[in-house]
């Protein structure tokens, strides 16, 4: 079977959703990148960059094989709500993908997915977006089956992690790295 190499991707990824639901953790847990912090309250939104080399099977008309790739990942993480509110523009700008993040121990985060959606749709458009489920390794008030729904009814690819743990959280970079290489 034919491969072919890509590299030199850079894939700048926001995270939306609740405070509390853990944006900040699946960021630092992804990227071990604690040292940024002060940006986070000064400029109101957190960096973190990792450069992550992952493949996938195509079975496009064009190329049928395995693709082989490296991207970085330029992963946003905005402060507390009012200074998302205030950053907004460039929060969203050329933004190639977003985790929307709930906390699968919290209905309510759960409940105000669709402000998010709207939020997204309204700032950014048509990109590839994960639903994520964080906070695995907690006792359950949403289950798998309402999350799978919810982000099939969206067209968005979903996963539930845990941050604490580690848990899925490299898998969920790498499945939308690939659902973003896939439209470049
Ligand atoms: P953010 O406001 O969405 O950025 O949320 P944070 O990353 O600041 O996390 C909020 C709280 O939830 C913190 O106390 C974290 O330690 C905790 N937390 C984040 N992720 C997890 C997880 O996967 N499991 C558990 N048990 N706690 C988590």
């Amino acid at each position: 079977a034919k491969t072919l190499l890509r590299s030199n991707y850079s894939f700048k990824i926001i995270e939306i959703g609740d405070t509390a639901v853990g944006k900040t953790a699946i960021k630092v847990r992804f990227t071990d990148n604690y040292f940024k912090k002060d940006l986070k309250t000064t400029l109101g939104v957190d960096f973190g960059t990792k450069e992550i080399k992952t493949s996938y099977l195509s079975t496009d008309l064009l190329f049928s094989g395995t693709y082989r790739f490296t991207a970085r990942m330029n992963v946003w993480d905005a402060a507390g709500q009012d200074q998302y509110d205030k950053i907004r523009g460039i929060y969203f700008k050329d933004a190639k993908g977003a985790l929307i993040c709930y906390d699968i121990n919290n209905a309510l985060s759960f409940k105000h997915l669709d402000k998010w959606v709207a939020d997204l749709e309204e700032n950014l458009g048509k990109v590839p977006v994960l639903l994520v489920g964080n906070k695995s390794d907690l006792e359950r008030k949403v289950s798998r089956q309402e999350g799978l729904n919810y982000a099939i009814e969206h067209g968005f690819l979903f996963i539930e992690c845990s941050a604490k743990t580690g848990e899925n959280v490299d898998e969920m970079f790498e499945k939308l790295a690939i659902e973003i290489f896939k439209k470049e």
